[in-house]
């Protein structure tokens, strides 16, 4: 066990202004509040974080970072407390050591592969401070270093977790030493014959062939002697996992892998990277395809470098690596790849923060400052901030957008689980529907059988699905809506060949239709999805074959005398099919309103301009001018669609306006010709069946009334 003092000197030869009191304090009071407690290999508890300490200072990190380490699962396992800490060490480390636990209880029960980059960026997301992750990873590394004293499926458990989150999360974080370890420990216990197989193959191997390593080493030394060009030249046998992974992805046997070597030539200058390439590329044949020159354009996370590979001696492939002392810093400092070409095809750095630069700039400033409290503590992660990170009661992490309420959770998991939500509990509370989400909450949905969505959701939900399907269910629970709608419709239809929708007629056209119920006959019917003239066809199809021809819009509507002539109110654009009256006007002939047109309130009292009108009966003719009001997603291509479906349905657009263009949707005024009201009626039905139509009404104006 690392003593005190070793400990402190491990962070004096990086840090010589150390608070070398302060993290003697930390070690007596972990050691203190761990007294007693056993690791499962029989060794005191404290051992542990000391370890984790201890890689820590190999990062050169600052103080509050290895006090952190040391104090890390007394919250957790110890009777201290947040406050206790805060008192002793102060906030920002209370903070730390709470952000840790935090992690340490996130429950990693589901760590399917589809999963682990939702844990990955859950992890990011509540950890506020980058200083959290690097001693998570580290306890972590510790824990897999020991793992051998665990039982086998604690083991096993342990070893997918670290494979599937903990070493792609050093990866992103540019400490790819520690993601190769990592992954190594992980693949001694998921897959030893795997592991086992690769180590023998490279014993016999180097029987073989000999050390390797060493010669080609030393054949590059010796061509950059000859060109004067003073550098160092390191080789090295990819570590087991590595290999294997290339093998399964390649698909080749470790015979054929080329590249189970890797060398790296570091040098003094830029100009000399290049030649040293030039060099390298004229004494052997280059492959093709793999140079990569991440000098002239560095990776996202800052890593330079040239990569190539040649074919050397016996014509094996290798790669060579070549950069410069201070390119070669950052690399190492956890910044970049070290075998980076793995991480080749990730383009993206999904971090806001550049941890590259970053970190580079803090070991800058930890030589050459003098005040370490800074040190590491503006850094704060704010990547993520659009999402949040949820579990289900099985473990499952939900995404979802910042803002969510358990309403879109629900939908998330289905939309039956959404549509028959009647609460919810986060972290086994109950909570409003409304209530936001935060990283890392436990939600579980509270549904029952007869609940349905309510219109009131669609104000409280953040997600488009949860959206979407809201919407879709109002409109099924408008069925009655509909059947009031089919009921009248149907009457209309009849009438037009004079006869009269009888419930017999329509049990007729039910049964034909293959439904077993009228009211599903006349909600369909209302919903558009069959037409009236269908309807009638099945009862009396000679009627409807002989329908007369269309009637012309100049005597469409019935009840005026001879001398009269009549127009549609603008204010309410009445078309056949809905009942109508007719208000006298001097020099104006008859205006013909809808029987429930506010513009009548001023006529009340005048009786005598008063006539009954109603419309013919016969088939109309495609020409009353309806004005739609609708509401739209600013997606390409929603008011083409909406077009289409209008040209498609037999209508003709006849004026279209925008009335308010908002970065994420359009209001506009569609004027569109159409026959009557059940064809009105099937067009908007139509239009608002697609998903990106957010509303579409009657366009009523009063002002417009004559
Ligand atoms: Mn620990």
């Amino acid at each position: 066990m690392i003593d005190v003092e070793d400990l402190i000197s491990l962070v004096r030869n990086y840090n010589p202004n150390t608070n070398a009191e302060l993290i003697a304090r930390a070690y007596e009071y972990g050691r203190n509040m761990h007294e007693g407690q056993l690791r499962q290999s029989g060794e005191p508890y404290f051992s542990h974080p000391i370890a984790v300490a201890a890689i820590l200072t190999e990062m050169q990190l600052d103080d509050a970072t290895i006090i952190t380490a040391l104090l890390h699962d007394t919250i957790e396992d110890t009777g201290s407390t947040y406050n206790e800490i805060a008192d002793q060490f102060g906030e920002i480390i209370a903070e730390l050591v709470n952000g840790v636990t935090k992690l340490t209880n996130l429950e990693l029960s589901s760590t399917e592969t589809k999963q682990a980059e939702n844990f990955r960026k859950l992890f990011m997301a509540m950890s506020k401070d980058l200083r959290v992750i690097l001693v998570k990873l580290a306890d972590r590394l510790h824990n897999m270093r020991t793992i051998r004293s665990m039982d086998a499926e604690k083991q096993q458990k342990k070893a997918r977790e670290t494979m599937d989150i903990y070493a792609p999360l050093a990866g992103r974080m540019g400490m790819q030493w520690m993601r190769e370890e990592l992954e190594d420990l992980a693949f001694r216990v998921l897959n030893p014959e795997g592991r086992n197989s690769i180590i023998r193959r490279f014993i016999s191997l180097q029987k073989e062939t000999g050390d390797v390593v060493h010669k080609i080493s030393n054949d590059i030394r010796r061509e950059l002697d000859n060109h004067n060009i003073i550098a160092d030249v390191f080789g090295r046998a990819k570590k087991p996992f590595s290999v294997w992974r290339k093998m399964e992805q390649k698909q080749l046997s470790f015979s054929r892998l080329s590249d189970i070597y890797g060398f790296r030539v570091i040098t003094g200058t830029d100009a000399e990277c290049y030649q040293i390439l030039g060099v390298i590329h004229k004494r052997w044949r280059a492959v093709p395809g793999r140079f990569k020159d991440y000098i002239s354009q560095p990776k996202s996370n800052g890593y330079r470098s040239l990569h190539t590979t040649v074919s050397g001696r016996d014509g094996k492939r290798v790669e060579v690596q070549i950069r410069t002392r201070q390119m070669h810093q950052v690399a190492e400092t956890g910044v970049a790849a070290h075998w980076s070409y793995r991480d080749g095809h990730r383009v993206e750095n999904p971090f806001a923060v550049d941890p590259a630069k970053w970190v580079s700039g803090l070991t800058e400033r930890i030589e050459t400052s003098d005040s370490h409290d800074e040190f590491l503590e503006h850094v704060k992660l704010e990547m993520y901030l659009d999402q949040v990170f949820c579990f289900t009661p099985k473990g499952e992490v939900i995404k979802l957008p910042r803002g969510a309420t358990p309403l879109d959770f629900a939908y998330a998991i289905h939309t039956r689980i959404g549509g028959s939500c009647v609460g919810a509990k986060v972290d086994g509370i109950r909570v409003p529907l409304w209530t936001r989400l935060k990283n890392g909450q436990s939600v579980e949905i509270i549904t029952a059988e007869g609940q349905s969505p309510q219109a009131s959701w669609i104000d409280i939900v953040k997600t488009g699905r949860a959206k979407s399907a809201i919407r879709r269910s109002l409109r099924a629970a408008d069925r009655e809506r509909f059947v009031k709608l089919g009921e009248e419709l149907a009457r209309v239809a009849f009438e037009h060949v004079g006869k009269s929708a009888t419930r017999k007629a329509l049990k007729i056209a039910a049964k034909s239709h293959g439904i077993d119920d009228v009211d599903e006959l006349l909600a369909q019917l209302g919903s558009a999805e069959i037409t009236a003239r269908d309807i009638v066809a099945t009862v009396y199809p000679e009627l409807v074959a002989a329908a007369p021809d269309e009637i012309e819009s100049t005597r469409s509507v019935v009840g005026l005398s001879a001398d009269q002539s009549f127009q549609r109110a603008s204010c309410c654009q009445a078309v056949p099919g809905e009942r109508i009256v007719g208000i006298t006007y001097r020099g104006r002939g008859v205006v013909v309103h809808a029987i429930d047109c506010e513009a009548l309130e001023e006529f009340e009292d005048k009786s005598d301009r008063w006539v009954d009108l109603h419309w013919h009966s016969g088939r109309h003719a495609a020409d009353h001018n309806v004005t739609l009001n609708l509401t739209i997603g600013n997606d390409h291509g929603v008011l083409g669609r909406v077009c289409t479906l209008i040209g498609e349905l037999k209508a003709n657009i006849s004026d279209l306006q925008f009335v308010d263009k908002k970065p994420d949707y359009y209001r506009l005024l569609i004027d569109v010709d159409v026959r009557d009201a059940e064809h009105l009626h099937s067009i908007m039905t139509a239009i608002e069946a697609d998903t990106d139509v957010a509303s579409i009404t009657r366009y009523r104006n009063l002002s417009r009334a004559p």
